[in-house]
């Protein structure tokens, strides 16, 4: 059966078609477009009339690299959140016309659960946990009591915003992870920063004034992005270790836009090596948002779940949590 996904939770507009016959599932197209602004940020909406303008090709794009027709679609699975309300409000507008003009069933998604399920999309992964470092997000989620928990958060800001909010201050430019990155490999002193865990929980805005106050002007670039990400990834990977112990799960899984970068991964990966866990990293495309793993997501839901939504009034959840969703498709 052919599963149409719709991810519109922040920036990005993505449109994919997921191919699923008995054990086999197979993307078929994986289509995005993303809003940007020079400076970073995003003005909502801007954001919202963004994917407005998009939509359509998205989809046509889509269905055109699938070589499907919506006649074929069996079904429509849709971001409705968590995310920015505007952005949330286009997509799932968008997927409830289709749902309704073609006749389609509908479910709506919760996008951090589809960056944990896309791990059993792509990889053996059966019951990871999941480090989600996006740029607004930062969790540590896993399965338990018939939930997606979740068992350690940022206190603040999201890492990726961290990373930016940086790297505009350092003047490198926008968006600053990846610039960093660069930077960082170059690096070779550890410059002692502030380690913000408490508890399950991190924080970064802490570090960041810091940084402004006591470290700007008096180390190199590369020194600076060097010591930044030693210490906030093992923040990160520190939780998300401890989420595994406390669990009890010997499988990890990363997602969001962060988890691109491959010190990051590397640090996770030693991490799994040294507790003889498994550590499962999406290729890029699968790693920031897009709406394959929306497609994958509604599939367990509606064919596992029995999940089913109204295409009349299926609605927008800007601020539901992972552990609002009852999870019966396990
Ligand atoms: P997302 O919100 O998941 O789309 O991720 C966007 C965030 O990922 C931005 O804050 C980027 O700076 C960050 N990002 C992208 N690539 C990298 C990288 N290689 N290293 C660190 N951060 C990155
Ligand atoms: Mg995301």
């Amino acid at each position: 059966m052919y599963i149409l996904g719709i991810e519109a939770t922040a920036h990005t507009f993505g449109a994919a078609v997921l191919a699923v016959s008995g054990t086999k599932k197979r993307i078929l197209a994986n289509v995005r477009d993303m809003y940007k602004t020079k400076q970073g940020g995003l003005i909502p909406v801007k954001l919202a009339e963004h994917h407005e303008a998009v939509c359509a090709a998205v989809l046509t794009k889509a269905l055109a690299e699938a070589r499907v027709t919506m006649q074929d679609i069996a079904l429509i699975a849709v971001s409705n959140a968590p995310g920015l309300g505007h952005a949330l409000k286009a997509g799932v507008i968008f997927a409830r016309s289709l749902a309704l003009l073609h006749k389609k069933p509908i479910v709506g998604v919760n996008h951090c659960i589809a960056h944990l399920e896309v791990a059993s999309l792509i990889t053996s992964a059966r019951d990871p946990v999941l480090l989600y470092c996006s740029g607004a997000n930062t969790q540590v989620i896993a399965y338990d009591g018939g939930k997606y928990r979740i068992f350690g958060e940022t206190l603040d800001i999201g890492i990726g915003n961290f990373l930016d909010t940086f790297a505009r201050k350092l003047g490198i430019g926008f968006p600053g992870g990846p610039i960093i990155e660069t930077f960082a490999e170059k690096g070779a002193q550890l410059i002692t920063l502030p380690y913000s865990v408490k508890g399950m929980d991190v924080a970064f805005s802490g570090i960041l004034t810091y940084l402004e106050r006591k470290v700007l002007g008096r180390y190199s670039r590369e020194d600076i992005c060097f010591s930044v990400q030693e210490t906030v990834f093992a923040m990160l990977v520190e939780v998300a270790e401890r989420a595994m112990a406390h669990c009890d799960k010997d499988e990890l899984v990363l997602g969001g836009g962060v988890a691109c970068n491959k010190r990051l991964q590397a640090m996770a990966q030693i991490m799994c090596e040294d507790r003889n866990a498994r550590c499962f990293i999406p290729p890029n495309n699968l790693l920031l948002d897009n709406a394959a793993m929306i497609a994958w997501t509604g599939w367990l839901m509606h064919t596992k779940g029995g999940v089913s939504d109204d295409p009349r009034t299926l609605a927008t959840h800007p601020y539901e949590r992972t552990d609002d969703v009852r999870v019966t498709w396990r």
